[in-house]
Parts: C-alpha cells; structure tokens; sequence
C-alpha cells in the first residue's frame, strides 16, 4: 500500500478511456493493493473522491468517501467509503444542478459546473457483488465527477462559463461568501 503521485491535467493518460476490470481481476491482489492506494491517495489529498487514471492506471475503478468535516468540501454531508468497479451511470432526472467542483488532478482551482441531478448507477463492489444506487443531490454530481474520468473527462470541460471559473482563494473570498454552493472533487 502506497500513497501514488496524482497525475495533473496535462497527462495524457487523464485524457484516455479505461477498460473494464474483468472478473478474475476483481478481488486479486493487484487491483485490491490498487483500491487501498488509491483510498489512501485520496485521504492524503483531502480528496472525497479518486478514479484510478488519475494514478495512472486505466481501468474502471473509483473510491468515494467523504464526511462532512472534509477540510476541502466541508458541510456538504457523508457518503461512507464506496468502491466502484465498471460502473454504468443513467441519468434519472435531466433537470441540472450547479455545484463548484474541483479535481485533485487539476490543483487550485474551484469551477462552476451543472449536471443531472438524479442519477442510477450500476457497478460492482470490490469483492464483484453486483450494486444498484440511486443518487441526487452532490452525490449524484461526485459520481458524474469520478466516473467521467473513466472517460477522460475533466470537470473543467464542462464548465459552461469560464467567468465561473476561480482559483481556490478567490473562490473562498468573493463567491462561496456570496452564494454558498457546494463543490466536489
Ligand atoms: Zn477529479
């Protein structure tokens, strides 16, 4: 088990699709070593959310965990600690929602995103249980989040309006002051 340097935008394995984790994969030792880096990446980096490219492996793995004393996205409630293999994401409710998201991939800065609000998903656990959730509200936005990197999809493609786009500081200082939405990693 390791804490792994987090790739930044600019790699080009961020930017490439992962394949799914086959059956015999699921519950070896390797992608197992895998799911502990990257769960202690991601509380090392604070993050409430790790997809496996962006340690540099591209397969279809994700961990979200966060609790709501998370320094960098406080308030925003909890989600216990959840292992998603090969998840497959259906939108519920178009209707969006904007939450400021950040990414541990793309440091310092903080943009202004809208996704669908309600979301299913289907994935499997880290011993191969199959799994079905329903998600809404930032949940549903942190999946959207993670599983567009199995895409290679950064959220700051989807920022609409790049006025709504801010270093961390700033967006701290002149906006979560204003307008107290959330953020996700
Ligand atoms: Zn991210």
């Amino acid at each position: 088990m390791a804490i792994r340097p987090i790739l930044r935008m600019g790699h080009p394995l961020l930017r490439q699709s992962s394949r799914e984790l086959t059956p015999a994969e699921i519950g070896s030792d390797m992608v197992n070593t895998l799911i502990q880096d990257l769960v202690e990446t991601m509380h090392a980096a604070s993050g409430l959310g790790i997809a496996a490219p962006q340690v540099g492996e591209l397969v279809q793995l994700s961990v979200i965990e966060f609790t709501g004393d998370n320094s960098r996205y406080p308030n925003m409630g909890d989600q216990k600690r959840t292992v998603f293999i090969n998840p497959r994401l259906q939108v519920l409710e178009a209707e969006v929602q904007g939450f400021w998201e950040g990414c541990l991939s793309v440091p310092d800065l903080r943009g202004l995103v809208f996704r669908p609000k309600k979301v299913a998903v289907d994935y499997l656990d880290e011993k191969g249980l199959s799994h079905y959730l329903v998600a809404e509200g930032f949940f549903a936005t942190v999946l959207q989040h993670e599983f567009d990197h199995l895409d290679g999809v950064l959220y700051i493609d989807r920022v609409q309006d790049r006025t709504q786009l801010a270093f961390v500081d700033e967006y701290k200082e002149f906006i979560l002051a204003q307008q107290p939405h959330g953020e996700v990693d």
